[in-house]
């Protein structure tokens, strides 16, 4: 089974667009600007002087113990607005100086100076970034529509500011004589190609246009993910007699978020987390599909959470600006600084994986009709029977059911396992402080991270992992700060975010296994985050379709030996997951990946195909059927993100024209994990040492295809991921 969670970005999407970390500027023309007064220029609100300190600190560099901290403790809605002025005036300023300098342009007083600048529009982007994907209540829905646009002409003004691009241009024509090392050198080419691709050779009207087309998508993503958060927080309430075939701990939890609301009954939020096991256990065929239907509307509703004039508007802009950039289409542009380069190889190798993907759903089918017939019941697998039939093939096929194990994976148990697996991999050892570091939610649980040979400072680890109302729903890590040595050595703080369900005050937390998946799938994240080690914060930033292979190798640990038989204790009696439980969840370890790959592949088609329309005049609802049309959608299943809902293409743009990343990832995952099992161990020292060392490490400072070939001795192969999915 494979994880496929919408991994929030570190920093402002638009420098990770840019290819630029946390260190961007903006600029100005050549004159520096006074900041304004705070609270805005003509600003809805006017701060109090006592407000004022209270900015200023959101801006501070972050202290306290641990080599400093997020302060949370500070954050407060009404102050973003006058703190983003700020921290955007006092960029512009940074960048003003660095482009008006008169000494020779140089790497050292542009390039890495331009690593040097916007240091506390970063932190603040990262509370602000915190605020709205982990506590996004109405007041920080209302602000990212502001900031975001606000932030969006902010970058727009450093890269099209001309003197400062003429600079860079002076070191990168240079960049053949200047004695740079390899690092510097992959710097400053990285540099250099994100300016050109944001629009720097532009003329003045061009870049007008270009700077109105993503003023205007900013406030649309912010729109559409809002959107969708609305449609996210309604639900299914349920009856006792509506219960049939739920266990225990689900109707706790449907129970526990029913008593959240003050509601009588059972109530089925319209989130992945809670409508998936229902699918999955329901007895209720008409129940289940009502909660399928609801789920597969989100922002497909009319009225005023509806997404699909958005998704109409952002495409045509999309098209737009590829067109003014001088691309082929948004795909081509988007996918320029990633390691497919090109729609093509990227659906080339979409499309040799799909056929087998179909044929297997195919058989699947087939053996849920078998077990239907027995029971009596209709022999039509719809959508919404297909994981409650797929459950009973499990059964009866390997004698298993997700409950079984649920009662192995508990969640402190499972977040122990992780933090074994980095310390027997890397020796990282992580321990739990509380009270010196302040968090956003009394949920949030912070963890010192060190070396275990010398006990050595490597970062901190946030961890939000329970389902609420105001959180975005899925799985994502986050880096608060990023590593790098710009100015000195600044340590890595990262954040793992799941949707886990509480379920009952006092209850342990049971996962599934694809929830216990996801938590190492995310914990992958935070561990590529905490072992880099490039001297620039720039070169800590991935390809697209790099990012998530850290992350899915990670996931393959959950399913070892050592994890299974030291950590996935039975809850209650402690005991570890019997042999035969054991052996039963290998035999089934490819069940099911006709329906995981088909729903997964047919979405990351539909989204590179309507990304490489040139013209992007669509019809979401008539694309989408046509495209899965093309490519003979099997009819029992449906999109894993259908558009008016796929927050992964338009709620940003960083993940559009990427949603085939996480294959293009796994492939390497597979490999990966392939060269672990030719050891005979899947802890072998050296590889793991190698592993961390090339590919972890080196954030984006090596070419990571070259990086890979270093790691594996070759370039990574599909066959290994075949095999994994049975396919
Ligand atoms: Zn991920």
């Amino acid at each position: 089974m494979k994880t496929i969670a919408l991994r929030r970005l570190p920093t402002n999407l638009l420098l990770l667009l840019a290819g630029l970390a946390l260190s961007v500027a903006a600029c100005k023309t050549s004159t520096a600007v006074s900041p304004p007064p705070v609270g805005g220029s003509g600003g809805p609100m006017k701060l109090k002087p006592a407000d004022r300190a209270a900015v200023e600190a959101l801006l501070a560099p972050w202290t306290g113990p641990h080599h400093g901290a997020p302060p949370f403790d500070r954050v407060r809605a009404e102050l973003f607005e006058p703190a983003f002025s700020l921290a955007i005036a006092a960029m512009h300023q940074e960048v003003a100086t660095i482009a008006d300098d008169q000494a020779q342009p140089n790497f050292a007083n542009t390039i890495e100076a331009l690593e040097r600048s916007g240091w506390s529009l970063g932190r603040l982007e990262s509370l602000f970034s915190v605020m709205t994907s982990n506590m996004n209540d109405p007041a920080y829905q209302a602000l990212s529509r502001k900031i975001e646009p606000m932030l969006s002409q902010a970058f727009d003004r450093v890269f099209f500011n001309r003197p400062l691009f003429q600079r860079i241009e002076a070191v990168y024509r240079s960049r053949d004589t200047a004695q740079l090392s390899a690092e510097q050198r992959r710097l400053l080419e990285e540099q250099y190609e994100s300016f050109v691709r944001r629009g720097a050779r532009l003329d003045p009207a061009q870049k007008d246009q270009l700077g109105a087309i993503n003023k205007e998508l900013a406030t649309l993503f912010a729109d559409f993910a809002n959107r969708v958060q609305a449609d996210e927080d309604t639900w299914v309430t349920l009856g006792k007699k509506d219960l049939g075939g739920l266990p225990p701990s689900l109707v706790a939890a449907y129970r526990a978020a029913a008593e959240k609301r003050k509601l009588d009954g059972y109530v089925v939020v319209n989130t992945r987390s809670a409508v998936d096991p229902f699918l999955t256990f329901s007895t209720e065929r008409s129940l289940r599909e009502k909660v399928w239907r609801a789920f597969v509307s989100r922002g497909d509703n009319g009225g005023v959470n509806d997404t699909n004039a958005l998704i109409v508007r952002i495409v045509k802009l999309r098209a737009e600006r590829a067109k003014l950039l001088g691309y082929k289409s948004h795909a081509h542009w988007r996918m320029s600084d990633t390691m497919a380069k090109t729609p093509e190889r990227a659906e080339a190798l979409m499309m040799r994986v799909w056929p087998a993907a179909v044929v297997r759903v195919k058989q699947e089918v087939r053996e849920m009709q078998a077990i239907a017939r027995q029971l009596a019941a209709p022999t039509e697998i719809a959508p919404w029977d297909y994981r409650f039939y797929m459950e009973k093939v499990r059964k009866a096929r390997y004698d298993l059911d997700q409950s079984e194990f649920k009662q192995y994976f508990e969640l402190n148990n499972m977040i122990a396992a992780s933090y074994h697996m980095a310390e027997k991999l890397y020796g990282y050892a992580f321990k739990e402080i509380t009270g010196t570091v302040p968090t956003f939610h009394p949920d949030v649980r912070v963890y010192h991270v060190t070396r275990k040979a010398d006990g050595g400072h490597v970062g901190l680890l946030y961890r939000d992992d329970f389902a609420r109302k105001d959180k975005r729903s899925g799985a994502w890590q986050s880096t608060y700060r990023r590593q790098h040595k710009v100015g000195g050595k600044t340590y890595p703080i990262v954040s793992n975010n799941n949707n886990f369900n509480k379920g009952a005050p006092d209850e342990p937390v049971l996962l599934s296994l694809d929830d216990a998946e996801t938590l190492f799938h995310e914990f992958g994240h935070a561990l590529h985050a905490l072992s880099n080690d490039t001297t620039y914060p720039t070169l800590d930033n991935t390809p697209r379709d790099f990012v998530e292979f850290p992350s899915q190798v990670h996931e393959r640990w959950l399913l070892t030996r050592e994890i299974l038989d030291n950590y996935a204790r039975h809850y209650r009696t402690k005991q570890p997951m019997p042999g035969k439980l054991i052996e039963k969840l290998k035999a089934a370890a490819t069940f099911n990946q006709g329906f995981a790959t088909v729903e997964y592949l047919a979405a990351a088609l539909v989204d590179m195909r309507l990304h490489t329309d040139p013209i992007g005049q669509i019809d979401p609802k008539r694309f989408e059927r046509e495209s899965l049309a093309a490519i003979d959608m099997p009819k029992e299943i449906v999109l894993r993100h259908r558009l008016p809902h796929f927050l992964h293409l338009f709620a940003t743009d960083s993940y559009s024209a990427g949603y085939y990343s996480y294959l293009w990832s796994d492939v390497m995952a597979a490999d990966t994990w392939a060269a672990f099992e030719a050891t005979g161990d899947p802890w072998h020292p050296a590889t793991a040492k190698k592993f961390v060392e090339v590919i972890l490490a080196s954030g984006n400072a090596i070419d990571r295809a070259v990086a890979y070939r270093t790691f594996r001795g070759r370039d990574p192969a599909v066959e290994a991921l075949l095999k994994d999915r049975g396919l």
